[in-house]
């Protein structure tokens, strides 16, 4: 066994072994994979190999499309047979809303080169001949389906092994029954690991320990919220029926989901593979594996399982004449989203995670993919921010993880509503006026843990959301508020932005190194800067103020706590030159805005709010009410008159009801996210995450007045001269929707030139409730960005048209801001 290599991966499952796969395809040979017993003897050995490509993620549906296209090729490259099943994927839909759901899954599709085809009942019963169309209580009528014909089912183990042999021959080497025991940091920046064989060191470590990501963990100090659940499958005899189907000529039959009933079925040695997502389904080992598990499976649960099986077999009667020859019940690991947690490791240097897969075998492909790519560019070359594990804070408790994966599971078939807010784990981080908020309407959703209000129901209104693709029950109290905010004043609470400070001799010289723009060098300036990936593309936003002297307020999105804290904390000067805080949980932040905010805070402070002594874009330290230490930041995200009110967070009670009580004059209100999300969009403000991801330049995003090029080196700056000296391919556009009457954008929609051709997508979209249009903001090629062009946006399958304007279709000169 070799004492030390530059790369090695923990974990012998589908996922480990890609990884080390991919290291060699990127010309690391130095490489060595450890497990602890043998390779697939974790979930993989069990899974029951079907490689959906459907996905609602664009970033997860990138990985997946790779994995099928490197599972057809794996073969012929390496010798070895993968059993891959090309039969096609069917899901069903029994109702509208899920047909919208497959319909706003092709605009993201589309996007990404996913083939796909939304079919007809006859076509369904074309393709499955054994299925009954239904329409009676018990078995509705199907009304069309997402058919995806070039997936199908894999031989999970021999896909492993073809993986294996590919790595092996480029070099890497393997090493069973070696288990890690222990993990430590070398003098000299290493990770040595203590195995059950020998110990071993490594420049950089990949954990794929599946099932053991809590133990692998808690190795490096890390609290990875990957628990898994039980997920059963049953096995049933041959069929009469589809035995006689083939004999016939019949080919096999696609992968059936039935999205409706929650489950899946698929053909195995002619009787079948039923995989439902049933309720109740526990997690277990939140504290780690036991030993006695191993290879183990746990007993099946039929009962679990039964209304599965009956609405199963109502669908395929066939199913009805069939034994159950088995019942395969094992874990499956869970995220608090469902979706895998690949990337860095917080805290750590080259330290990376390649845990929290539930369709590992899909995914496997992809994710070894794009780590393998991270680890060697020390980026990754596609937009992971929905993968990426510091999308979780510190907040994943056990308890938090367990109730959330339970939640995910049972809900993998439900359908995916763009406005959806699961309630398990709730509340758990709140505001300090949490209470107050509501008691004034509110209807709360939730982000990275943080209760947060969508929209408030009037008095007499239900507070509740009715989800849906389309504009719903919530549509006109967000308009209202939107409305409010324009004409009067509202408050909205930002208090789970993320916040650090940055003081010392090196603090300006550190963050100008780090981002885009020019860091404020006078004392109450502010900036916004983006900290760009090497490749140029747009890592994080930051607004940075210039407190005091050697004293920066850097503030970003709140679900970036982790990954921006990482980032800056992993950049710091080893030297202590630079001081870095994250104080995110030390201040609150109220959003005061609209054009009689200056009076309403006037009452609260005796710092000369007008014009002149505190013009846009500046930030004083201020006294409101009996607050201090206030800063107040001449700046909002909804593009009105108006402060950003950062306060010491003890202060949270007191400012927030004398902002109410100098505001009642004036009727000001509060306002919640979704009403921002409209207002944001008026101005066509980017949103860190789904706007500004590394896919995407500053030039790109049309950011060009927040990029100084004449200054000093900082990352990304020779990517953005390379970039500037070939042409910007992209141009960030905002556009008018015409002609909608029910479904406004909302982001990963495909747009089309005049011909039909596709030149860019949507990434954000909402009604502008007051300019009275329908809005979308997103990239085109750069020759479809002037205003006045004329393209066509797909929303639910529909084209609808749409014309380039100028950017900040709402007050475009910012009058109002500045007013
Ligand atoms: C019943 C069932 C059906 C499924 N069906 C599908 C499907 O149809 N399609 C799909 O995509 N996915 C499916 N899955 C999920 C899929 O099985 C997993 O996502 C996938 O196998 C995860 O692979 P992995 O490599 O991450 O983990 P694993 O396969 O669990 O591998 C992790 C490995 O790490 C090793 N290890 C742990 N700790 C250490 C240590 N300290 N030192 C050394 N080695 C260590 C373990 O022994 C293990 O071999 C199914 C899962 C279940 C339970």
């Amino acid at each position: 066994m070799k004492t030390h290599v530059r790369v090695l991966v923990i974990g012998g499952g589908v996922v480990g072994v890609s990884t080390l796969y991919h290291l060699t395809k990127k010309g690391w040979t130095d490489v060595a994979l450890i497990e602890r017993t043998e390779l697939t003897a974790g979930s993989t050995w069990h899974a029951a190999g079907l490689l959906p490509l459907f996905n609602m993620s664009y970033t997860v549906g990138q990985l997946h499309k790779y994995s099928v296209d490197l599972y057809k090729r794996l073969p012929a490259e390496t010798g070895q047979d993968v059993s891959f099943h090309v039969t096609g994927n069917l899901r069903l839909a029994t109702c509208k809303e899920r047909m919208d759901e497959y319909q706003k899954y092709c605009g993201t599709a589309n996007t990404i080169g996913v083939p796909f085809e939304v079919i007809s009942p006859a076509r369904v019963k074309e393709l499955w001949p054994l299925i009954e169309l239904g329409g009676g209580a018990d078995t509705p009528a199907i009304i069309g389906a997402l058919y995806h014909p070039h997936d199908g089912h894999i031989a999970p183990a021999d896909l492993t092994m073809a993986l294996r042999k590919g790595a092996r021959s480029a070099g890497a080497e393997i090493y069973e029954h070696t288990e890690a025991l222990g993990i430590e940091r070398t003098a000299s920046g290493e990770w040595q690991v203590r195995t059950s064989i020998s110990d071993i060191t490594a420049e950089h470590l990949v954990l794929a320990t599946g099932n053991y990501a809590r133990q692998s963990g808690r190795l490096l100090g890390l609290n990875v919220p990957a628990i898994p659940v039980e997920h059963q499958y049953i096995v049933y005899d041959q069929s009469a029926e589809l035995q006689a189907y083939r004999q016939g000529g019949g080919r096999e039959l696609a992968v059936l989901r039935e999205s409706d009933k929650s489950y899946y079925l698929r053909e195995e040695r002619r009787g079948w593979i039923l995989g439902p997502y049933e309720n109740g389904a526990p997690a277990r080992f939140a504290d780690g594996v036991p030993d006695w598990f191993g290879r183990s499976l746990f007993p099946g649960d039929l009962d679990r399982l039964v209304p599965h099986v009956e609405a199963a077999t109502r669908r395929v009667p066939a199913l009805e004449n069939c034994g159950i020859k088995d019942i395969v019940n094992g874990p499956i690991s869970y995220t608090p989203d469902g979706s895998p947690l690949i990337g860095p490791a917080w805290g750590l240097r080259n330290v990376w995670l390649n845990e929290g897969h539930s369709f590992g075998i899909t995914a496997a492909g992809g994710s070894g993919w794009q780590l393998a790519e991270w680890i060697v560019e020390d980026e990754p070359g596609i937009d992971m921010l929905a993968v990426d594990p510091r999308r979780f804070g510190a907040y994943t408790s056990k308890r938090y993880v367990v109730k959330k994966n339970e939640e995910t599971y049972r809900n993998v078939f439900v359908i995916h509503f763009p406005d959806e807010e699961r309630p398990d784990a709730r509340p758990a981080k709140t505001s300090p006026v949490y209470d107050r908020i509501d008691a004034k309407g509110a209807v709360w959703g939730q982000r990275y843990g943080w209760e947060r209000a969508n929209w408030f129901a009037p008095p007499g209104v239900e507070r509740r959301d009715r989800w849906s693709f389309r504009r719903s029950n919530y549509f006109e109290h967000v308009g209202n508020e939107a409305r409010l905010m324009r004409e009067r004043v509202g408050l909205i609470d930002l208090t789970p932005f993320t916040k650090h400070e940055v003081t010392g001799p090196r603090a300006e010289s550190w963050l100008d190194g780090l981002v885009a723009n020019k860091v404020p060098a006078k004392i109450g300036r502010m900036a916004l800067c983006h900290a760009l990936t090497r490749r140029g593309g747009i890592r994080s936003e930051f607004t940075i103020t210039k407190i005091a002297e050697q004293h920066y307020y850097v503030v970003s999105a709140g679900a970036a706590e982790r990954y921006d804290s990482d980032y800056l904390f992993k950049s710091l000067p080893r030297d202590d030159s630079v001081g870095l805080r994250n104080i995110t949980n030390t201040r609150g932040c109220f959003v005061l805005a609209g054009p009689k905010s200056r009076e309403v805070l006037a009452q609260l402070t005796d710092t000369a709010l007008d014009n002149a002594s505190f013009p846009w874009l500046t930030a004083q330290t201020i006294e409101a009410g009996l607050a201090v230490e206030v800063y107040a930041l001449r700046v909002n995200f909804v593009g009105a008159l108006g402060w950003e009110l950062h306060f010491p967070i003890e202060y949270a009670h007191h400012l927030f009801d004398a902002l109410f009580e100098a505001g009642k004059a004036h009727g000001m209100g509060m306002v919640g996210m979704r009403a921002m999300e409209s207002l944001r969009l008026e101005k066509s403000y980017r949103m860190w995450g789904s706007d500004m991801t590394p896919d995407y330049t500053p030039f790109e995003a049309s950011l060009d007045r927040f990029v100084r090029m004449n200054k000093g080196p900082f990352i990304g700056k020779e990517a953005l001269e390379k970039q500037l000296a070939g042409g910007v391919p992209n141009r960030f556009v905002t556009l008018e929707v015409h002609g909608v009457t029910d479904a406004d954008p909302l982001g990963n929609e495909p747009l089309f030139d005049a011909r039909g051709g596709m030149i860019g997508r949507a990434t954000s979209g909402y009604y502008g409730h007051c300019l009275r249009k329908s809005l979308a903001i997103g990239y085109t090629r750069a020759e479809f960005a002037q205003p006045g062009t004329q393209l066509a946006i797909e929303i639910l399958g529909e084209r609808k048209q749409a014309t380039v304007v100028r950017e900040s279709p709402y007050d475009p000169d910012n009058l109002e801001l500045r007013a």
